[in-house]
């Protein structure tokens, strides 16, 4: 039952119900500091355009940073009004809201609506092949330009919607930024040269291969919009959700989407953390400029942390000098003071960690679990050792932002074949595919393949079936022997998927036919682990077909625009197997576990990937110089604000650990104290302890702030944690768990099971 408009707008502050209601037509910003309720704020607002002003649920366009973060709105949002509107409201990231559209309308931006999505891994391959022409000269000139560079070099030039040629004009102002490149010995006048040589041959590549890379979502995107009025005249209001962090090309994107200028966002440039991706903080101050009398809000009163948490947090925040200062303040109580710990070495402090957790769980009576707990890393590569710690003591975990799930190995091979059938332009899903399992097709064949395909201007594939039908006789009886097999796989796959047949039972079909789990056992050590993804795909295809069947049925979920007179020139039909790719594609890692999986694993996740979350307990390692500020850094400042985000992810507890010595490239190096954390702890001792928590004072904070006062005595102590015993850790979680925001509260449902993932929503 969902609850009246009065009674959620009963749970708002003043300075949220004022932007909750705020008049629809004039532009808002709500700047605000973490935990100050941004994203409740935004959801309500949602609910309140829905409730109170009655705009259709499908008019209204709400832009999240992560699909996680989607989810969790979504979620939100269904308790204040109901499952079947919120299925109606245009959720999910730029990215995917981008590739939605561009499916139906893909035409009218000259593409085909079979467009495949190809990720960094492809862009990369296809860069290393492009750049091929110029090692000699590379070589020659003593220098070297690796593929990821060249890569990033093109992001960051999409990022500020900047086509090849664009690119080629702007060569000089680009190089003045991009010092950090990673570049050896190289003149920027060649390399910039080099890049953009190769950015025009890559979009020429890719839209052979009738493919967008991530960043052509947008680019692609903004060129649909603002092209075709018709795509976006459903849409009466945008909301965008931590805007401090969108690049030029979201910002355009975003502009072109609010064609009625009415528009919500909320950020906190203090949270800004993603200019290293051509974020520009400067949007919300062009924002003002582009919508004519933006008002803003600011919220004032944290509702996340413990004062002890938040105190130290700004403290860490407001070193930087440049930054202008704001109020944030909490109602909670000081609770537990933050704790420092010294360790000898990474080793020592990932024990360290693993032993606190354990403690903690073990002695709180059940209230604390593991999924209360998070470890936020300043970057990937440091969660090898806490995994292991954690594995050591017997506590579950899950990375979050890890390795992804679509990027391993078996599920590329087999997506490699799907993709094939659905889009057989699609030069990189050949490649792959062709070689798996191994048909003694060397590297020699595959170039002929290439440079036919260039000379007969086909694809790829299509050289191998016309080689394969006999139809290319100068070629040799061997090539022909081994495709065989290939080709035929293709077939009968294609055959399935024009009789219908669901994306679950073509890799059923597919596994048959490669006889892939022998393929694994035979070239992977690790291949169990490998056949227990492949379950798993198979699994998100059955729970994604439920979905994809809503889209297909549900005349909510119709992209043709109701509103809009005008002729609108639609791709007819929208497969299941595109869909389930489309998914995948856009996926990230988290996706594909179920919030019960979550609930019992400790999480491992990067700072970046964190934003905007919260949990009980939060541990920080490696607060040391080189690590945290990381060495490579251009920005010392951005560098800073990621440790306050990380910070204020915490609820209850925060610790940060540091280790004297570290292992580096496999070279033990001596460690300083990050100066983020010694600059506080200089001019304020009192911020941080070296004592681990007092677990019945903890138990106590954590009681308080469950019933919103504290316990009456030690009775009550024991009866409440019996309670959470009892309540938190075997209950199968109810939907209405998260219902009670207000409290620090373990059961706080944070993930979906992906049956329900956004990715499908509803257009
Ligand atoms: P971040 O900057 O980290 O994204 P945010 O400003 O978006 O934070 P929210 O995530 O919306 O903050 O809110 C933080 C927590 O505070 C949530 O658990 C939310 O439910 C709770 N909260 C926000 N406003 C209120 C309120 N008025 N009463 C009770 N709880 C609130
Ligand atoms: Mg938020």
């Amino acid at each position: 039952q969902a609850p009246t408009l009065a009674s959620f707008l009963s749970s708002l502050n003043p300075a949220q119900l004022q932007a909750v209601k705020h008049d629809p037509q004039v532009p808002l910003q709500i700047l605000a500091g973490p935990g100050s309720g941004k994203t409740k704020v935004l959801t309500s607002r949602i609910a309140h355009l829905i409730l109170a002003h009655s705009l259709p649920p499908s008019s209204i366009c709400a832009v999240t940073f992560t699909n996680k973060a989607a989810n969790e709105m979504r979620e939100r949002l269904t308790k204040l009004i109901g499952e079947e509107r919120t299925s109606q409201v245009r959720m999910g990231t730029f990215h995917a809201l981008c590739a939605m559209f561009l499916r139906k309308y893909s035409r009218m931006v000259g593409l085909e609506g079979n467009f495949t999505v190809c990720d960094a891994d492809e862009s990369k391959k296809l860069i290393a092949t492009l750049l091929k022409p110029y090692k000699d000269y590379l070589a020659g000139k003593d220098m070297t330009l690796k593929e990821g560079t060249v890569l990033s070099m093109i992001s960051k030039a999409k990022a500020k919607g900047q086509s090849p040629a664009d690119y080629r004009e702007h060569i000089h102002e680009s190089n003045k930024k991009d010092k950090k490149t990673g570049l050896s010995q190289a003149e920027p006048d060649d390399v910039s040269r080099i890049v953009a040589e190769v950015y025009d041959a890559y979009e020429r590549a890719l839209r052979k291969s009738n493919s967008l890379d991530f960043d052509d979502l947008l680019v692609f995107g903004v060129k649909l919009f603002t092209t075709h009025r018709p795509a976006v005249a459903w849409c009466k209001h945008v909301l965008v959700d931590e805007f401090q962090d969108t690049n030029t090309t979201q910002y355009d994107l975003m502009q072109a989407i609010a064609v009625a200028k009415c528009i919500t966002i909320v950020g906190d440039p203090d949270q800004s953390i993603y200019g290293w991706r051509s974020a520009e903080v400067a949007n919300l101050a062009k924002m003002q400029k582009d919508f004519a009398s933006t008002k803003q809000i600011f919220l004032e009163e944290n509702y996340r942390s413990t004062g002890a948490i938040l105190n130290t947090s700004i403290a860490i925040v407001a070193q930087d000098k440049a930054r202008i200062q704001k109020t944030l303040h909490t109602s909670h109580p000081a609770g537990t003071t933050p704790v420092l710990r010294a360790f000898e070495n990474e080793y020592e402090e990932a024990s360290f960690i693993a032993v606190e957790i354990k403690r903690l769980v073990a002695s709180m009576g059940g209230v604390l679990r593991w999924g209360d707990f998070v470890v936020l890393l300043r970057f990937n590569a440091l969660s090898r050792t806490i995994e292991s710690a954690l594995q050591k003591e017997g506590i579950p975990s899950r990375v979050l932002a890890g390795h992804k799930f679509f990027e391993r190995l078996e599920i590329k091979d087999l997506l490699s074949y799907l993709q094939l059938v659905d889009n057989p332009s699609f030069n990189p899903a050949f490649i792959r595919a062709v070689g798996v399992p191994s048909r003694g097709i060397g590297e020699k064949t595959l170039a002929e393949f290439v440079s036919r395909a260039e000379k007969m201007q086909i694809s790829q594939l299509q050289v191998a079936e016309k080689i394969h039908d006999g139809k290319i006789p100068d070629i040799k009886p061997p090539v022909k022997r081994k495709l065989d097999s290939f080709v035929k796989t293709i077939k009968i796959l294609r055959t399935l998927t024009e009789k219908g047949t669901s994306p679950a039972e073509l890799i059923r079909r597919l596994l048959e036919l490669l006889d892939y789990e022998n393929y694994l056992k035979k070239t992977q050590p690790d291949w169990e682990s490998r056949w227990e993804n492949v379950q798993e795909l198979i699994t998100f295809a059955t729970e994604a077909e439920v979905e994809v069947s809503d889209i297909i049925e549900n005349p909510h979920m119709n992209l043709i625009d109701v509103d809009s007179e005008d002729a609108v020139v639609v791709e007819p039909k929208e497969t299941p197997l595109r869909l389930f790719l489309q998914a995948s594609m856009l996926s990230s890692e988290g996706d594909n576990q179920t919030e019960e999986d979550n609930k019992e694993k400790v999480t491992i996740s990067t700072c970046h990937a964190a934003k905007g979350l919260e949990w009980s307990v939060v541990i920080v390692p490696s607060v040391e110089q080189g690590t945290f500020p990381f060495y490579r850094t251009d920005d010392i400042e951005e560098e800073r604000r990621l440790l306050y985000v990380a910070c204020t992810r915490a609820q209850g507890l925060l610790y940060l650990t540091h280790a004297e010595q570290r292992k580096f490239g496999g070279e033990a190096k001596k460690k300083d104290l990050s100066e983020f954390v010694s600059a506080v702890t200089k001019q304020n001792p009192s911020l941080f302890t070296n004592q681990t928590p007092n677990l019945p004072t903890v138990q106590r904070d954590v009681i308080s702030r469950v019933l919103g006062r504290p316990p009456a005595d030690e009775a009550e102590v024991r009866r409440r944690c019996a309670e959470f015993e009892r309540t938190t850790r075997r209950r199968v979680p109810q939907k209405s768990d998260s219902a009670n925001k207000n409290s620090w509260n373990p059961t706080f449902s944070r993930q979906r099971p992906i049956g329900t993932n956004p990715i499908f929503f509803p257009f």
